[in-house]
């Protein structure tokens, strides 16, 4: 196994990670909703890019999960209603003759 000569030094291990240091605020604005974005993205408050909807944001996905859920449960409910009102006519039919 290769092993190293010498220790690295402070300077040239703190010199290596320079590149992960805070990057700077973004420095343009979203055409559609002016929020701060960087230049050349697709704004993540609307999911516009220049002019035009690229993307769903996670906002967006969260209500159309929403929607799907409350449509779910509602197509159970009805469902059970219907279950319900068969089993009272199954009931009725037996009491009859
Ligand atoms: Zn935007």
């Amino acid at each position: 196994m290769a092993v190293p000569k010498r220790k690295t030094s402070r300077a040239r291990r703190d010199s290596r990670h320079s590149g992960r240091a805070i990057k700077p605020a973004p420095a343009s604005v979203c055409a559609n909703c002016s929020a701060p974005i960087s230049s050349h993205q697709v704004c993540d408050q609307c999911g516009f890019y220049k002019g035009r909807k690229i993307m769903k944001t996670g906002q967006e996905k969260l209500a159309r999960r929403k929607e799907l859920q409350q449509a779910k449960a509602a197509s159970q409910q009805a469902k059970q209603h219907e279950d319900e009102a068969l089993e009272a006519k199954v009931e009725e039919g037996e009491s009859k003759p």
